[in-house]
């Protein structure tokens, strides 16, 4: 499972009462991305929640691809937003109250380090198969982003 398959909407019941209907819990399920997130009952959350809300449309669901929201760029997005936030230096439960304060949502911490553990062995398998191929540019620079999420 990808890790945005784990990521969760906070408040979730509260909110489901709110828009008067009932989505996933899960964040980037294609039904919470249709009603939540890119539906008309937005008006019908606190404000803070809609802030939140919008936010997260704002940042994740910018793109115009025919298939939107379901085209793949809103978990892509998700995934590099996690990126550097550990390229930053936050750890996996620092990373976990910085997408409750910015989106209203939720992982486990647990969850969030097997996805930087897997991304770090990708990068190494990457930088391997640079270095095979004697592209010494491109390995240094994988070499590089492995490092800062490492860290
Ligand atoms: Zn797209």
């Amino acid at each position: 499972m990808a890790i945005t398959d784990k990521i969760y909407v906070k408040n979730h019941r509260q909110l489901a009462s709110q828009l008067e209907t009932s989505f996933p819990k899960s964040a980037f399920s294609g039904a919470t991305l249709d009603i939540l997130f890119s539906g008309d009952g937005i008006a019908k959350l606190d404000d803070a929640s809609r802030d939140r809300v919008l936010e997260f449309a704002e940042d994740f669901l910018d793109c115009d691809c025919q298939g939107h929201p379901h085209c793949g760029c809103p978990e892509r997005k998700f995934v590099s937003y996690l990126l550097e936030l550990r390229e930053q230096g936050f750890s996996p439960e620092a990373i976990v109250d910085v997408m409750g304060d910015d989106y209203m949502l939720y992982a486990y911490p647990g969850d969030v380090l097997s996805f930087l553990d897997d991304s770090v062995r990708t990068l190494e398998a990457a930088e391997r198969l640079a270095d095979v191929d004697g592209r010494t540019k491109a390995g240094d620079e994988i070499s590089r982003r492995r490092r800062d999420l490492s860290r």
